[in-house]
């Protein structure tokens, strides 16, 4: 018999939860990768650049664990029930190991394999790995969970102490991964992609904390620490990154981290966020929905230059400055009126660091539909934010290469001022009306 290890958002050996456990149970371990057609299907770009980072990472693991450990990786495509009942057919499975994950219908996949695996006498082990705290851990007094940040954060750093951040050593353990010969590998071309041409930023994030907090908020800098991916599909740990902040003394940077908690919290007790408006009354906000201004938006041509200039960094890079994130993000949905779902869904077919929580989270922030959202009627000026975090232009002529051109640059879409007026008077007509 021996045990599986599942691979799904945790792409790496060291300091991984459910694998650590696995390998310690003494079984003989062989680790399984699934690309998943529910998934895989869904996405419009044959040379979506997220498939292409998961797919070096995994040819990295499989190196890794044939090279090292003398085992090699499972690495299948399908629908995963279909996979496992396939998988239950071929291999003497013990019990299969895996590390939770939040997302609505990854609870139902998960679900729907326990219950297959379940009918077949395997079971079904799963483990936090992704988060610091998760499900009814932070929870407030009276038992309800947190949907205001603050309180959220300050009880989250109470219960904060080592044993949460510690590293899972797989080391230890890793005499039992599964001797096997290599085993196959299929190609981009063979689970329907092509390869991407985007970069991929590194892992070395330390080098930011020291000013993370004085230069976090203007874009040119870009003086963020770039791990969102990583963390997004699990090539870097959460814990390694906690251990750091809290040696270092990065608060700001560590209360950015519980950000990321706090919203994997909402999504997991709030499902419907991530379709609804959080507070339901702004469901019945009468949004504009302009195709012709939503296409401005996304091309970065709407002359409101911080938005531009954001959207093309989006487009050609899969990345975009979390203070420019915010901008764009306010002025869709206010300036423009259009229903922020248009723009949450134009963030996950573009981004990198795609995490529905997170993207559900800021654009409903920025709606004023969210949690702890900006109330709807501070409005960001696109100016005044350019004045404040880019005011020397570099950022923006970094991205807009027509910028200085004014034949060649787009005047601006609308009139701040009349666009905030009407975005009031919309967004108060739908609260009166709940
Ligand atoms: P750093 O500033 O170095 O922060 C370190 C880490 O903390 C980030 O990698 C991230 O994991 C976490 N973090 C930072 N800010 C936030 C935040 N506001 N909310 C939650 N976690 C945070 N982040 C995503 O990872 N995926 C998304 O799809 C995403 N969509 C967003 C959409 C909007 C409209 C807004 C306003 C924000 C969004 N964010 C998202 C949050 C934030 O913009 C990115 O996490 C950040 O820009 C990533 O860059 P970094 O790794 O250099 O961040």
């Amino acid at each position: 018999p021996l045990v599986i290890f599942w691979f799904r958002r945790d792409l790496r050996i060291a300091d991984n939860t459910a694998l650590y456990h696995a390998l310690k149970s003494g079984v003989q371990v062989l680790p399984l990768f699934i690309f998943d057609s529910d998934i895989l299907d869904k996405l419009h770009n044959p040379a979506d650049a997220r498939v292409t980072f998961i797919y070096q990472e995994i040819e990295k693991l499989k190196t890794q664990l044939e090279e090292k450990h003398h085992s090699s990786l499972l690495i299948k495509h399908g629908k995963p029930n279909d996979v496992w009942a396939n998988l239950l057919k071929s291999y003497n499975i013990k019990s299969v190991y895996c590390n939770h994950d939040y997302e609505p219908e990854a609870i139902e996949r998960d679900e729907a394999v326990k219950q297959l695996l379940h009918k077949n006498f395997v079971s079904f082990l799963s483990f936090k790995d992704q988060c610091i705290f998760e499900k009814e851990e932070i929870l407030k007094d009276d038992g309800e969970p947190y949907v205001v940040f603050t309180p959220y954060k300050r009880k989250w750093l109470a219960k904060l102490k080592p044993f949460y951040y510690k590293a899972y050593p797989t080391k230890k353990y890793e005499q039992h991964f599964y001797k096997t010969k290599a085993l196959n590998l299929p190609s981009l071309k063979q689970i329907g992609f092509e390869k991407s041409t985007l970069d991929f930023p590194n892992q070395h994030y330390q080098s930011v904390l020291r000013d993370y907090a004085q230069k976090r908020d203007y874009p040119a800098l870009d003086a963020t620490s770039h791990i969102s991916l990583h963390l997004r599909f699990g090539t870097l740990s959460i814990r390694e990154l906690v251990s750091t902040a809290v040696q270092e003394k990065s608060e700001v940077w560590l209360g950015e981290l519980i950000w990321r908690d706090f919203y994997f919290s909402i999504l997991y007790h709030y499902p419907h966020s991530a379709k609804d408006a959080f507070r339901k009354e702004y469901d019945h906000i009468k949004w504009r929905n302009n195709e012709k201004e939503f296409e401005a938006w996304c091309a970065g041509k709407t002359g409101y230059p911080m938005v531009d200039a954001g959207m093309r960094q989006l487009n050609e890079t899969g990345f975009m400055h979390n203070r420019v994130r915010m901008v764009v993000a306010s002025f869709l949905s206010k300036h423009l009126l259009i229903d922020w779902r248009w723009g949450e869904r134009y963030f996950a077919e573009k981004l990198l660091d795609y995490e529905l929580s997170s993207n559900v989270g800021g654009w409903q922030w920025a709606a004023g539909s969210g949690v702890d959202a900006a109330p709807y009627f501070r409005i960001f000026n696109p100016e005044e934010q350019l004045k404040k975090f880019d005011k020397n232009l570099e950022y923006v002529r970094r991205w807009i290469a027509e910028y200085d051109d004014p034949f060649k640059y787009p005047k601006p879409i609308v009139d701040h001022k009349e666009a905030r007026e009407r975005c009031l008077r919309v967004y108060k007509e739908a609260l009166a009306s709940k």
